[in-house]
């Protein structure tokens, strides 16, 4: 298993990490690679799009030739997890913050994000979450998250901080508005891998 993590911004190292962890957890072998250009993008089975700015994400992926390439991917069925400005992107729906930036998305999931949605005064914060398909709650790390204020069609929801959405899956598409790659707990990258 060829596992990419998409490295124009971000949290990529801690991502790296992660999946590296979670291939070891589950005695599975597979390389872990940096994404950076079209050739790499294309030999991947599976794709991280990590946690930083998702204007300035989207800008580079543009700028790289890979935006084009991973709405094919991910249309096509190639699984996909975006983790919080990853998450934006993968909306179809920015609201008036990704207007306003005027931040091309990806647009694959069915679903509405509202950028920075805790706002100044809380910018970050850790609550554990319950998810669906986890027995044990998992530490939800939210550095200036979004929230998934809407999923419709095949998106469903797979857990709510405080009555609202904060993780997402439609087909093999994941998306979380905090930072498993933060946490030390690779459970949410074990779960996407087993969509692999
Ligand atoms: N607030 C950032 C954005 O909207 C996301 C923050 C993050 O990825 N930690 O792009």
């Amino acid at each position: 298993m060829k596992i990419g993590v998409i490295s124009v911004q971000g949290a990529v190292p801690e991502h790296l990490n992660a999946c590296r962890a979670a291939l070891d957890d589950m005695g599975k072998r597979g390389e872990v690679l940096t994404v950076r250009h079209l050739d790499q993008l294309r030999s991947v089975d599976c794709l991280v799009i990590p946690g930083g700015e998702s204007t300035t994400i989207s800008k580079l992926l543009r700028k790289f030739g890979l935006f084009d390439e991973i709405i094919k991917m991910g249309s096509e069925g190639t699984p996909i997890m975006g983790t919080c400005a990853g998450c934006v992107l993968l909306a179809k729906e920015g609201g008036e913050q990704a207007e306003r930036t005027s931040t091309e998305l990806l647009g694959l999931m069915d679903m509405a994000v509202d950028r920075n949605a805790f706002g100044r005064q809380r910018e970050s914060f850790e609550s554990p979450l319950t998810i669906a398909g986890l027995d044990e709650p998992f530490p939800g790390v939210f550095i200036r998250a979004p929230l998934i204020t809407k999923a419709w069609g095949g998106c469903h929801v797979l857990s709510v901080y405080k009555d609202q959405a904060v993780m997402a899956r439609q087909g093999d598409l994941l998306a979380l508005s905090f930072h498993p790659e933060l946490t030390g707990d690779a459970r949410l990258h074990r779960m996407f891998f087993d969509m692999v």
